[in-house]
């Protein structure tokens, strides 16, 4: 994929940030509002593709971030809507169902919806 600087910029801004972003938040960071929504969006896209970032979608709105060395996924809490980050327990799982079905997994993608401590004794 072609590196472009405005690609560079979202890069950054998702590598700081240890919460996922959406693309709105994303726009709000930059610098220079080089690139509109619909190019964030797009990018983005490019990025999935390329294995570079995972999303979890909460209220339809996706958040996006980098897949990094320590590779993890989220819970999110559909009452307060927090994001705990969790480890990854499927990688093991996920080379299995590959080697029968003879496919090359290139990435994968995982999000887990509940309730958290705090919004379960709201109920
Ligand atoms: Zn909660
Ligand atoms: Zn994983």
């Amino acid at each position: 994929m072609r590196m472009t600087n405005q690609r560079k910029e979202i890069i950054q801004i998702l590598k700081k940030s240890s919460q996922p972003k959406s693309a709105e938040m994303i726009y709000d960071e930059l610098p220079k509002k080089t690139m509109n929504l619909s190019t964030i969006y797009r990018t983005m896209d490019a990025f999935f593709q390329a294995g570079m970032i995972s999303k979890s979608t909460m209220n339809h709105t996706a958040f996006y971030y980098l897949n990094q060395k320590h590779h993890h996924h989220y819970l999110i809490c559909l009452g307060c809507q927090k994001m705990y980050e969790m480890d990854c327990h499927i990688d093991h799982i996920a080379d299995e169902v590959a080697k029968h079905h003879h496919f090359k997994i290139t990435h994968h993608d995982m999000t887990v919806y509940g309730y958290c401590e705090h919004c379960q004794t709201q109920n």
